[in-house]
């Protein structure tokens, strides 16, 4: 795809009331399961955000521009199997207390060899790695590494549970300076 903008409208209980952009077409590539505009509308967005430190991140980002009256923006990746996507999220308080989340394509890079990561919990059977819900790393002894097919090892999906790493975790609430785009790109 080429640069695009998803955006979505929260309400003041972070049900989602509108979706725009190429929100189908995004899901799908993604293998987003019931993540439709039809399954999504009127849901609440927790119900589409994994790991509780992300969520957790996430609501305090949300208290933040809310009581703020201020855009946050953040960097993040949100890769495919065989492209990394440096993405922005942009969090828009309006008065009546609903929220504009915007997240936006910067640039694209291919991987030289697909990486297929999968999400699994405590009972799986092979290694189980955190990943960082932003800049999109792995954890693998105590480093925090660009994902690459050697960290599957035995399975042919690297099996995470998303978390967020110790350098993203620098922007989390009071620190909510925006950057630029290039330094979650410089961090790995
Ligand atoms: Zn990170």
């Amino acid at each position: 795809m080429e640069n695009f903008t998803i955006a979505y409208l929260l309400d003041n209980d972070n049900n989602i009331l509108e979706v725009g952009g190429p929100w189908d077409e995004f899901a799908n590539e993604n293998g987003g399961e019931n993540t439709t505009t039809e399954a999504v509308l009127g849901q609440t967005i927790w119900k589409f955000i994994e790991g509780d430190i992300t969520r957790l991140w996430l609501k305090s980002a949300f208290q933040h521009a809310r009581l703020k009256a201020n855009p946050i923006e953040r960097p993040y990746r949100c890769d495919s199997p065989d492209i990394k996507r440096f993405m922005l999220m942009r969090i828009t308080p309006r008065t009546d207390g609903a929220l504009r989340i915007e997240h936006t394509l910067i640039r694209e890079e291919k991987r030289e060899k697909p990486v297929h990561i999968k999400t699994g919990n405590a009972d799986s059977i092979y290694k189980v790695r955190a990943r960082c819900s932003f800049c999109g790393r792995v954890k693998d002894n105590d480093l925090w590494e660009e994902p690459r097919s050697e960290h599957a090892r035995a399975s042919s999906e690297i099996i995470v549970m998303y978390s967020i790493c110790e350098d993203c975790q620098l922007t989390l609430p009071g620190s909510f300076m925006p950057e630029s785009s290039g330094s979650v790109e410089s961090s790995i």
